[in-house]
């Protein structure tokens, strides 16, 4: 499948979850087998060489674990707050819709691993940032991130290149 038989099972809905805001829905993309197939394989390539695959509550759960399992690596959650049973380190951050958290098992990682983010959707970078934040506070190498859909106005490509971190973009 070409990225743009992709970007084809994307659904965009209107002003969800505010007015104003075109939400992409990747559970469109997720209800196809081989497109889902298809998108996991484009991210496994992108990082594959790393240690370990993070990814952020929620949908990064989905795209990040199927990765993780089709390169046999280990799959670190990134959590909302208060999820976690165990001690946690977190980072506070903006959101195109709002404030919020993000949580980790500071023991989930060995100091130096080469950690790569994968996530379903980058748009203005600040939830990514954050993951790379926190990553890096557990003592992770961040130096690689793949998303499934870029928001390119949105400059989070831009911001986390600015923190070294290598982006790759299935489609915008
Ligand atoms: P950012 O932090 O501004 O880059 O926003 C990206 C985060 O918000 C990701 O975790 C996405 O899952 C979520 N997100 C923002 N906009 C959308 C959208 O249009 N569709 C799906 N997820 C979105």
């Amino acid at each position: 499948m070409t990225p743009d038989d992709l970007k084809a099972l994307i659904r965009t809905i209107p002003d969800f979850p505010k007015a104003g805001i075109q939400f992409r829905d990747i559970t469109t993309l997720l209800g196809h087998g081989p497109g889902f197939a298809a998108s996991v394989r484009w991210l496994a390539g992108e990082v594959e060489g790393v240690e370990a695959i993070a990814g952020m509550e929620a949908r990064g759960f989905i795209f990040g674990a199927a990765v993780a399992a089709r390169l046999g690596l280990p799959f670190l959650p990134i959590r909302k707050p208060g999820k976690l049973p165990c001690e946690v380190i977190g980072v506070d951050y903006e959101l195109e819709y709002g404030v919020d958290r993000l949580e980790m098992d500071p023991t989930a990682i060995a100091r130096g691993q080469n950690v790569a983010i994968v996530d379903d959707l980058l748009a203005t970078g600040g939830t990514a940032l954050a993951a790379t934040e926190l990553l890096r506070k557990a003592g992770a190498a961040v130096g690689r991130a793949a998303f499934v859909i870029d928001l390119p106005d949105l400059g989070g490509s831009a911001r986390l290149a600015a923190q070294s971190v290598d982006v790759r973009t299935l489609m915008d």
